[in-house]
């Protein structure tokens, strides 16, 4: 690919510094990517600390209005973190609960581990 140079102050959408938008992206790849990758079944150990991760997560993410409604959601859909299972479902509906907000389409939270880890049937990744 043809390498172009720009003024790194130009405004052309890059992500820099990030909107909510390309944060969000960001961190839900991160979440989702965590909960595809957490135990199958956690110690509970692993379950504290996860917990601890969400709260403190919810805390201090940093587009304010986002954080104030997810630490809502925390607080009324307690975190399920006993395994890969449940804390990648919890996530997945998390996500809707923002996506339902925002007035995009609900995901099929069946298919979270093939967006997030195994991919598609066919191949994709997306
Ligand atoms: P995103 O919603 O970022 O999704 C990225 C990809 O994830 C999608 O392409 C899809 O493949 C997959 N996906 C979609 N839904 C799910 C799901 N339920 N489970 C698994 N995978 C899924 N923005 C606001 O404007 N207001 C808010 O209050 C707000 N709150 C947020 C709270 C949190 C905790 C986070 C992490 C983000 C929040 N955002 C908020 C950002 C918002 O959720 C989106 O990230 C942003 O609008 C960009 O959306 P997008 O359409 O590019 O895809």
């Amino acid at each position: 690919a043809a390498y172009t140079s720009r003024p790194i102050t130009e405004n052309d959408n890059s992500d820099c510094p990030p909107d909510s938008g390309a944060l969000g992206r960001a961190t839900w790849t991160l979440l989702h990517t965590m909960a595809a990758n957490y135990p199958e079944t956690a110690s509970l150990e692993e379950q504290r600390d996860m917990k601890m991760f969400i709260k403190t997560f919810a805390r201090f993410y940093p587009c304010w209005w986002c954080a104030k409604d997810f630490r809502k959601y925390i607080a009324s859909q307690e975190p399920q973190v006993e395994s890969r299972e449940k804390l990648g479902w919890w996530m997945c509906m998390a996500h809707n609960e923002v996506n339902v907000k925002l007035g995009k389409p609900e995901f099929d939270c069946n298919n979270w581990l093939k967006r997030w880890k195994t991919g598609w049937d066919d191949g994709r990744c997306d």
